[in-house]
Parts: structure tokens; C-alpha cells; sequence
């Protein structure tokens, strides 16, 4: 990949997290937060199955959420390295990430045996490209 194609995909990547956080606050938990739509729940009758929904939304909602922050911060800093010329590089030993793997996750910050530390064997949602 040139440097040119990186930067667009991450350009596109960043306003595509961008798009989903945007739409995760309007129409997810945070808006509710700010009480636009608490009144209007507390009013109507609930069951306890509804809150268990609602909770489990908001949850899922909240680790969304976590998950576009962590990829918006991977692609900004990926963006940082591309600018200081050490795009590509792992960010633990400043060995080759690998093209392949770049070009699957251009937002990539460790070589993959890194990346398997940093995620201290926690398993993520499987991103599609994930490598
Ligand atoms: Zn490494």
C-alpha cells in the first residue's frame, strides 16, 4: 500500500467510528441519560423483563461505545506514526507489523505476537479482517 491508500482507509475508518459513536449517542443510552427519554419510561408501566432488556441494551450500548473509542485512538495513532515516518512499525519492539496484516487492519498498532500480548489473551468481538 502506498502511503496515500493508508491514509484514505484511514480516513474513512475514522469517520465510520466517528458515524457509529454519533449514532450510538443519539439513538443509545447516552440520550437517555440526559433524560430525554427517562420521564417518558418511568411513566409507563413496566415489567421486570423490560428493565432487564433495557439494562442488557445499555450494557451493550456501553462496551460498544469502549470498543469505538479504543479503534478511534488505534486509527488517530496510526495516523501519528504515518506523519513521524514509523507507521507500520510494532509500537512494542519497532519491528515490521507486516503487510499483510496492515492491510487487513491498517489501524494496527503491534506485530501480531504483540497485539496478542496487549490483549493479554482477552478475547475481543471478532472484527471482520481481524487477523
Ligand atoms: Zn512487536
Amino acid at each position: 500500500m502506498t502511503e496515500q491508500e493508508i491514509r484514505s482507509r484511514l480516513d474513512v475508518e475514522h469517520e465510520r467510528l466517528i458515524d457509529a459513536r454519533e449514532s450510538l449517542v443519539t439513538g443509545g443510552f447516552v440520550g437517555q441519560a440526559e433524560g430525554v427519554a427517562i420521564g417518558e419510561l418511568s411513566s409507563v408501566d413496566q415489567h421486570p423483563a423490560d428493565i432487564g432488556t433495557e439494562t442488557f441494551t445499555m450494557e451493550r450500548d456501553q462496551s460498544l461505545l469502549e470498543q469505538i473509542r479504543s479503534d478511534l485512538d488505534d486509527v488517530d495513532s496510526a495516523l501519528t506514526r504515518l506523519e513521524q515516518g514509523t507507521y507500520g512499525l510494532c509500537e512494542a519492539c519497532g519491528g515490521p507489523i507486516g503487510e499483510e496484516r496492515l492491510e487487513a487492519v491498517p489501524s494496527a498498532r503491534f506485530c501480531l505476537e504483540h497485539q496478542q500480548m496487549a490483549e493479554g489473551g482477552v478475547t475481543r468481538p471478532a472484527r471482520t479482517g481481524d487477523l
